[in-house]
């Protein structure tokens, strides 16, 4: 498909988690130019967030919003604008993201604290359910769906329980697990989820995806402390003039989102590209592990998202080496981000595939300079 256009090929995949590699056809469709008052993007924003909001839930009680930014900018607005002036966060932290959420609360001079798990264990609800019962404050709890950081993918749906028959609001940052796992918002009991158009979906980077329950979106008029962020006016100005955005919109980052929508179709939707990812996980852990490498989490705790691996023990080792000689034969991996331990990561979200595993394989045991 690549040689039916002009421009060149990449000269590498990115096996990261985002921006990732896209096909051909999504970056194509970024060759036009777009209106923003034209009724043809409108109409195409329009569609695009009920394709998103349908891909989240089943539940007609669900909307979505789309924002400017990158996926951080999304979950700074919902958590700037869902709690009010006498709410409480709690964010529940596993790794660098959940921290993240704690941080964009603490800058925000919102009421926050913070369960934080440590980065190699998954979050109790136990703990959670405890935490609530003795802090009636806390109004909001927020929880990471899949933890980039080391690719643990929490228990989401158990938490989600606990904070909703604890009668809180629960925000939940599916950023690298929409689109690629499947899963129903409403049965994760989340309120408001936040993904991004450069993960999953395999679009390129340029804004967010906020999908909120209707009814707790609504409450949230007049409460945000930033106006770009204020998720009420971008969600109630695209209902309202239909699928209009307040400031300027990434016309062509929103093109070539429509596109890999279209794709993700095309492959056979969420169930399809869940099972492609996971096979590509599978084929990426079973040939590390024989070339001798050891993955951080147990077989219980990671995603078919990204694995992190533990650097090998030999002195010789140096990440920034190993990383140029994948790059020279075609792979970009990512660094680790785990605090306490060194370890690097290998994404396998995007528009990769199990041969593109197979040939990372090889490239590695060619790669492996230090035995
Ligand atoms: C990618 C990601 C984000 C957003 O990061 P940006 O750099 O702002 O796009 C947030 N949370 C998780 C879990 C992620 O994987």
């Amino acid at each position: 498909m690549d040689d039916a256009f002009s421009f060149p090929r990449n000269p590498y995949l990115l096996l990261t988690p985002g921006p990732l590699t896209t096909t051909a056809t999504v970056k194509a469709a970024m060759l036009r130019d777009l209106c923003t008052w034209d009724e043809d993007y409108n109409r195409l924003v329009e569609e695009i967030r009920r394709e998103v909001t349908a891909l989240a839930t089943a539940d007609p009680g669900y909307t979505s919003v789309l924002l400017q930014g990158s996926g951080t900018f999304g979950v700074e607005a919902v958590v700037t604008t869902a709690v009010s002036e006498d709410g409480e966060l709690l964010v529940v932290a596993n790794g660098a993201y959940g921290r993240r959420i704690h941080e964009i609360a603490r800058r925000g001079r919102i009421p926050c604290s913070l369960i934080d798990c440590g980065e190699l264990a998954a979050p109790d609800p136990g703990r959670v359910a405890a935490e609530l019962e003795s802090r009636p404050g806390v109004t909001h709890v927020a929880l990471v769906h899949c933890e980039t950081t080391t690719g643990m993918l929490n228990p989401a749906a158990a938490i989600g329980r606990v904070v909703k028959e604890a009668g809180r609001v629960f925000i939940l940052d599916a950023m690298s697990s929409l689109g690629g796992i499947p899963f129903d918002a409403a049965a994760l009991g989340a309120d408001f989820l936040v993904s991004s158009a450069n993960k999953c979906i395999q679009g390129v980077p340029g804004f967010s995806l906020v999908v909120a329950r209707r009814s707790e979106l609504e409450k949230t008029r007049g409460r945000a402390r930033s106006l770009s962020l204020d998720l009420y006016d971008q969600w109630e100005t695209m209902e309202r003039q239909g699928g209009k955005w307040r400031f300027t919109s990434p016309t062509h980052v929103v093109r070539a989102f429509r596109q890999a929508l279209v794709e993700l179709k095309a492959e056979g939707g969420v169930a399809a590209r869940y099972a492609r990812y996971r096979e590509n996980h599978r084929l990426l852990v079973e040939g590390m592990e024989a070339l001798g490498f050891r993955p951080l989490l147990p077989p219980s705790l990671r995603s078919p998202i990204i694995t992190a691996f533990h650097r090998p023990e030999q002195e010789r080792y140096e990440f920034s080496r190993f990383y140029r000689l994948l790059k020279e034969k075609g792979f970009v991996i990512y660094p680790g981000k785990v605090t306490e331990l060194e370890t690097f990561r290998i994404g396998h979200i995007g528009d990769v595939h199990p041969e593109d595993m197979r040939r990372l394989l090889a490239a590695v045991e060619e790669s492996m300079f230090w035995v």
